[in-house]
């Protein structure tokens, strides 16, 4: 192999490459980083995703490793709970924690990948190049066919490692699925999203309450409201294509102002461009990828959405891209001589909680959009938090495991289905406890 090979070659300069970077350049291996899209710093950033996302703890637990936590942390907006909007306008607060300190961070997605690609070059020893499209790779060589999307020349690169991080639609996937043996699913929902703005009032302040995160549920379709640092709020309809309250509904300005009067009143004064971005902004797919393997010898190994894309309904899809970085990182550190040995302790540890936190992600679009108003479902958050309160050492929300800690998301889940059955079972002693108390006093009284 040529001496100038680098050791790594990511594919894909998102969110999950830009920090597997700066975990490589840091390790002081040679990287080079090729994405599609041109350099996002020169030209403004075209992610054709959400404008901004929720990070927490995972996420952040990998950003401080690499020494950048605080930097992003500056221009994040912390939302300390969910501000629920009735139908009729009505807004209740509840916080996610019941430590005030407990929250999931606002960012703006082009602001920090801009800052993990900055960060990455600060890096003598990584190269990243862009408007190099990825149009095919050699498993075996390895080695991978770019298309520079400004001549359309093609060229291939000899690779040592191919770190396949080109998100839900990875070509690095699509390729290792053509192998004998490897699973390749990818579900879509029979929803989508849409993106909407709610802008800065005219006096330059947040139109609503800047630290929550603004949830209108309505039973089978929902809006979520994050802030941005500039002020203004990204909202996301998350509505079925089809069918009762779809996007297919509202095919005119005259249906969205209805459906807007009818579901969503009070967003209605703030959002005076409403009808004009309801038209121009794409209505987008939602859908969960799972595949196995993640990895192809020594040689080519998935990260991120590649191998695991899920909806976004538990705000942990970049979060647990971040994980995968950090845990791919120590993997490489502990097996340098071996990295095949490395790729599959890197995927056995990771592959069972990229698919729980997948399910988990799932169900919480049904609790959002369907529970999150309902007075069981408050009372149901309301004894959580009251245990975690009274006994903390004991029980700890599902949600606070995954938002806030770095227990495995498959533990988290066992742990939490474990406490739901203490639960149910000292339920069941109290209820026995009772009755006995009443035939008792019963049996006194007669
Ligand atoms: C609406 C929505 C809201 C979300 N909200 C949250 C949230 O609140 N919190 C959270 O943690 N996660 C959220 N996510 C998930 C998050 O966006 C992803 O999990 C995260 O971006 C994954 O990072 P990645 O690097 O794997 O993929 P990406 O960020 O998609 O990066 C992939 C990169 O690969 C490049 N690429 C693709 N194909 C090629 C090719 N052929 N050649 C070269 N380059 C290529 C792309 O240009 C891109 O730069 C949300 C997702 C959506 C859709």
């Amino acid at each position: 192999m040529d001496e100038q090979t680098p050791a790594f070659t990511i594919v894909g300069a998102g969110l999950g490459g830009a920090l597997m970077a700066n975990y490589l350049g840091r390790a002081g291996h040679r990287v080079d980083v090729y994405d599609g899209r041109p350099d996002p710093r020169a030209q403004g950033f075209v992610g054709g995703r959400s404008i901004n996302l929720a990070l927490s703890t995972r996420g952040l637990t990998s950003l401080a490793d690499v020494g950048l936590a605080d930097r992003v942390l500056e221009d994040a907006i912390p939302m300390r709970g969910r501000m629920m909007h009735s139908a009729r306008g009505e807004l209740s607060f509840q916080p996610y924690s019941k430590d005030p300190n407990d929250a999931i961070n606002s960012v703006s997605r082009g602001g920090l990948n801009i800052t993990l690609l900055n960060a990455a070059e600060e890096y003598r020893n990584v190269r990243l190049f862009f408007d190099q499209k990825l149009m095919d790779v050699n498993l075996d060589a390895p080695a991978v066919r770019l298309q520079d999307q400004q001549s359309g020349e093609e060229r291939v690169e000899q690779a040592r490692v191919v770190i396949g991080a080109d998100g839900a639609g990875s070509i690095v996937r699509k390729v290792m699925a053509e192998r004998p043996l490897f699973s390749n699913s990818v579900e879509f929902l029979e929803h989508g999203y849409k993106e909407l703005t709610i802008p800065p009032t005219e006096a330059g302040e947040f139109a609503m309450e800047p630290s929550a995160l603004h949830i209108w549920p309505r039973g089978g379709f929902m809006m979520i409201a994050l802030p941005n640092k500039d002020r203004s709020f990204t909202c996301t309809c998350f509505w079925p294509f089809k069918g009762e309250n779809s996007f297919e509904r509202v095919p005119d300005r005259a249906s969205v102002q209805a459906f807007f009067e009818k579901e969503f009143r009070d967003t209605i004064p703030l959002m005076p461009t409403l009808l004009e971005d309801f038209e121009q902004n794409p209505t987008s797919p939602l859908g969960t990828v799972r595949c196995y393997p993640w990895r192809h010898e020594d040689k080519v190994v998935l990260l991120g959405d590649a191998s695991h894309a899920i909806v976004p309904f538990y705000g942990q899809g970049m979060n647990a891209a971040f994980e995968d970085c950090r845990a791919l990182d120590a993997r490489i550190a502990e097996s340098t001589d071996d990295l095949e040995v490395a790729f599959a302790r890197y995927e056995e540890d990771r592959k069972i909680n990229a698919d729980t936190i997948a399910d988990l992600a799932l169900a919480n679009f049904i609790e959002m959009r369907d529970h999150t108003g309902s007075p069981a479902f408050l009372r149901r958050k309301r004894f959580e938090k009251t245990l975690h309160r009274l006994l903390p050492g004991w029980y700890k929300p599902l949600y606070n495991m995954v938002s806030f800690s770095n227990i495995p998301y498959a533990e988290a889940r066992e742990i939490a289905r474990r406490q739901a059955m203490q639960i149910r079972f000292v339920g069941r002693l109290i209820q026995i406890a009772l009755v006995l108390i009443i035939v008792l006093v019963i049996g006194m009284t007669l």
